[in-house]
């Protein structure tokens, strides 16, 4: 069932996207926990990374390297990357997604 991102990436309603290729789709989270909170999706839809397969592989990896580079080009040195997979880890979108994190000092653990 598709959620709200693959309307996002339909363009059906608006994000305030930094970085979008053949692949994968970053834009702002509209409920920012950070100075700079971007959601990271890969256009395919994968519920959640713990239904991602072998044949994930190479877009798994292509999402995770474009994570420095976006961070990068947001003036972002330190972040932290997250992905809640589950409802009980706090996934609310089910579509993967990779939280990216920057802008203020973060507290570990997490809650
Ligand atoms: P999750 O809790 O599933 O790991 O993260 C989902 C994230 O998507 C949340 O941080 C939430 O604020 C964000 N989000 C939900 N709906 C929208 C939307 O319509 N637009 C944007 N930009 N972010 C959204």
């Amino acid at each position: 069932m598709s959620t709200i991102f693959a309307r996002i990436i339909a363009k059906e309603i608006p994000a305030k996207i930094v970085y979008e290729d053949n692949d994968c789709l970053a834009f702002h989270d509209i409920a920012p926990q950070a100075p700079v909170h971007i959601i990271l999706i890969p256009k395919l839809e994968i519920a959640q990374l713990s239904h991602a397969t072998a044949k994930h592989q190479d877009l798994l990896g292509h999402l995770l390297l474009k994570v420095p580079q976006i961070a990068k080009s947001l003036n972002l040195s330190d972040y932290r990357l997250i992905i809640n997979d589950g409802a009980l880890a706090g996934q609310t979108v089910f579509h993967l997604h990779l939280h990216i994190l920057g802008g203020r000092e973060l507290s570990w653990p997490p809650g």
